[in-house]
């Protein structure tokens, strides 16, 4: 059940798009499911129960954090998160930086924007993210990288709604890249990276340029 399902989102996927599977709340045997049908990436949003997992895979797989991260839990991940997705302020980033430093590693990370016409959702807005890349680019940073950035659409049957977010959230991806040097911290070789699309919306966020699609439910059921 769990492989037919990863196998029908892959087929859909063109090359450039990866595919995380969010675990959140599901039982080890359903990642170890997955795990035996190829997934090695996995996401979660909470530490403590990324915390409890991972000992419990196999060293290959690949712990995305997803969820909001208070600056106190990164030490938890640190040792071995691949990919922090919802950086949403240069405190954050900043500790993540130190963590890395005390793990002796490099971190990879993206910024969270803020896209979605709810109250309810994380994130920066373009201009913050501006801020924190001026910010970020005067500091000593060496040992975080950041990949690109991460946005939610509203959750909404309105496709020309979710479609217009995503789509916003791709120019301002593009924008930067193209004023890459304007900012030190970005590297062209990392800063890749656009994580957008959830179970209900994936197909729309490919559309608009999506490398990076975060998809829960449709593997692994309702939570
Ligand atoms: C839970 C979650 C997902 C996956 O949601 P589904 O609707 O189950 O695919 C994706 N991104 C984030 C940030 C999440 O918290």
């Amino acid at each position: 059940m769990i492989a037919a399902n990863i196998e029908k989102i892959r087929q859909q996927l063109p090359g450039h798009v990866k595919l995380i599977a969010v675990s959140k709340t599901k039982p080890i045997e359903m990642l170890q499911e997955a795990y035996a049908a190829g997934q090695r990436a996995f996401g979660e949003n909470k530490v403590q129960e990324v915390v409890n997992k991972q000992p419990q895979m196999p060293l290959d797989t690949e712990w995305h954090l997803i969820g909001h991260l208070q600056t106190n839990k990164v030490k938890y991940i640190a040792p071995f998160v691949h990919l922090i997705h919802a950086v949403d302020s240069i405190k954050l980033l900043e500790t993540i930086n130190k963590e890395a430093v005390k793990n002796n590693r490099t971190i990879n990370v993206l910024l969270q924007v803020y896209i979605a016409k709810e109250e309810t959702k994380f994130g920066l807005s373009n201009e913050e993210v501006i801020e924190l890349l001026n910010y970020a680019s005067t500091q000593q940073l060496q040992n975080v990288n950041i990949c690109g950035l991460m946005g939610m659409a509203t959750n909404t049957d309105n496709t020309t709604q979710i479609e217009n977010e995503f789509e916003g959230l791709h120019q301002f991806f593009n924008t930067l890249k193209q004023e890459m040097h304007q900012y030190p911290i970005l590297k062209a070789e990392s800063f890749k990276e656009l994580s957008m699309g959830m179970s209900s919306d994936y197909e729309l966020a490919i559309k608009h340029g999506s490398t990076m699609i975060r998809v829960g439910s449709s593997i692994f059921g309702g939570r």
